[in-house]
């Protein structure tokens, strides 16, 4: 067995960053960026006003209130035709370019229009108030957005701002998932005496979609090297190829030896982490296999923290590791396990701290209770447990970013 940030290390360090794709911008979300990106723009693109109100020579309003000539008006998308000159004021529209001559801009609440050509500014103003000059956000020729940073909607609109209409990402990786054991029947079915329901299969293949995979399954191998052998060659044109289940040391436990017949070489086959310890890693080529331990839970939280770390970086991402915050534990979690320990937990912030109960869960086969975590408390290997009131890390799950109402 070796430790799981070993592991971590030779997946990243195996896993080929695939060659880039250009995208329009409208499949750009989630994708990661595989070149620098800069602004063909100053931002804003010239001095800008931010209120609907005058523009004014600060100087001229000092001893407010004071009467001004309106000389003219600038709205949105028009470039100003007249200068503000000692006494005048121009009306102007947020986001409209501020006439020269201006030096502020006082909005319509403080201002009282007398008619068309006069208005009363009611207070003085500071220099640059409610301006913002150009360039003072972005430069034409600055970096705006780094290569490997993943594209969320708010770097969609920096994107778009800085005229990309097309951005070069990292391809989708092809993911291929095999579920094997003679006791897997489907969804529909109504499983028979000793028969389980596949849920690794759907669990796995939504996982690898949200980690940006293009995904494809293989269905389901019963417990024979043939058969295994037999379905994983159908995938061999993937990227990646993920196996559930049959890598145990059992009788039946048959991806081994299969995956060696398709001439796939290991690069461990157990890690120091619980849930999971079995945990296959392989290479063909410049396809790469990983073999899941069966139980569910093991099952996805070596697929988040290993298969999701590999195809992140395959399209370029950097660090590829879920984020980590510190929680303090409403209740003990202990470890006897001597691997390090992912714990599924309930996180919120509360009364000025972040907080995580522990969910009661019978094990790695408790999917409904790993179902409602929203992190994953870790304790070191050495660690025997975790107390009430401690400190502990803990992994961020994608339902962390939801706010929910129902008590810890
Ligand atoms: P294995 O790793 O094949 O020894 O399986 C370990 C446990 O996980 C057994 O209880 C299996 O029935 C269960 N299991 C294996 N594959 C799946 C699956 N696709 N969906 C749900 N449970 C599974
Ligand atoms: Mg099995």
């Amino acid at each position: 067995m070796i430790p799981v940030e070993e592991a971590l290390e030779i997946v990243l360090r195996e896993a080929p960053v695939l060659p880039p794709e250009e995208v329009p911008l409208d499949e750009a979300l989630g994708r990661i960026l595989a070149e620098e990106v800069r602004s063909d723009v100053d931002m804003p693109p010239f001095d800008r006003a931010a209120m609907d109100g005058y523009a004014v020579r600060a100087a001229d309003v000092a001893e407010a209130p004071v009467a001004l000539e309106v000389v003219g008006e600038v709205p949105a998308g028009q470039w100003p035709g007249v200068e503000v000159g000692p006494g005048q004021a121009v009306r102007i529209m947020t986001g409209a370019p501020v006439p020269g001559g201006a030096t502020a801009v006082q909005p319509v609440e403080k201002t009282r229009a007398l008619d068309e050509f006069r208005v009363t500014i009611l207070e003085p103003v500071a220099a640059g108030a409610h301006i913002a000059p150009r360039g003072c956000e972005v430069r034409a020729g600055d970096v705006v957005l780094e290569r490997g940073r993943a594209l969320g909607p708010a770097a969609v609109a920096v994107l778009a701002a800085t005229g990309h209409s097309r951005v070069r990402v990292g391809r989708r990786p092809k993911v291929a998932v095999l579920v094997t054991g003679d006791e897997i029947v489907g969804a529909e079915a109504t499983p028979g005496p000793g028969q389980i329901r596949n849920s690794n299969g759907p669990a796995v293949c939504a996982q690898a979609r949200l980690a940006g995979a293009d995904v494809r399954s293989l269905g389901t191998a019963p417990d024979q090297q043939d058969a295994i052998v037999g379905a994983l060659r159908e995938g061999l044109g993937a990227d990646v190829l993920v196996v559930c289940g049959g890598v145990s040391a059992g009788d039946y436990d048959l991806v081994e030896p299969a995956l060696e017949e398709l001439g796939f070489s290991f690069r461990f086959t157990a890690v120091a982490i619980k849930p999971g310890a079995p945990l296959v890693f392989g290479r063909r080529g410049d396809t790469l296999v990983f073999g899941l331990p069966g139980n569910p839970v093991s099952a996805q939280v070596t697929f988040d923290l290993f298969v999701r770390a590999a195809l992140l970086r395959m399209q370029g991402r950097g660090g590829a590791a879920r984020a980590r915050v510190g929680v303090e534990l409403l209740g003990p979690v202990k470890n006897r396990s001597g691997r390090k320990a992912h714990v599924p937990a309930r996180a919120r912030w509360e009364r000025g701290r972040l907080v995580a109960r522990p969910l009661r869960s019978m094990g790695s086969g408790d999917l409904v209770a790993h179902s409602r975590a929203n992190v994953l408390v870790v304790i070191e290997a050495e660690r025997h447990e975790a107390r009430a009131g401690e400190t502990a890390e803990a992994l961020l799950l994608d339902g962390f970013l939801e706010e929910d109402d129902a008590p810890l």
